[in-house]
């Protein structure tokens, strides 16, 4: 599980990458952190009805949600597939980390360079 636990780790700080008072984007009327954080639950249909709709709204049309919503959303079809194959292809692991590298450097070029980037330089 090491290499999905990683994956995870960091999505999550493409989920928390963003400005820490949450006021950017209010698209449904909830913070990205509020959506951020309901949206395994919003993907697996297990979110509460009055947050379901504000959620979904809000990761269908933020700018910021959105990548994270396309990622976490071929990440579990990538996932489903692995498992099906009971092999987990090294490309495919590459072709995830490159896109999530690739939306780390759109969001870093948007906002101010995160300050703890691993890659440094
Ligand atoms: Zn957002």
């Amino acid at each position: 599980m090491s290499w999905t636990d990683e994956l995870r780790r960091l999505l999550r700080r493409v989920t928390s990458n963003g400005p820490e008072d949450g006021e950017d984007g209010l698209e449904g009327g909830i913070t990205c952190r509020e959506a951020a954080e309901r949206l395994m639950e919003w993907l697996d249909g297990e979110l509460a009805p009055e947050w379901e709709e504000s959620v979904g709204i809000h990761l269908e049309t933020c700018a910021r949600c959105r990548p994270v919503l396309v990622f976490e959303r071929s990440f579990r079809e990538a996932l489903v597939r692995v498992r099906k194959d009971a092999r987990a292809p090294d490309r495919l692991k590459e072709r995830i980390l490159e896109s999530l590298e690739d939306q780390q450097k759109l969001r870093t070029s948007d906002l101010d360079p995160a300050p703890d980037d691993p890659r440094g330089e």
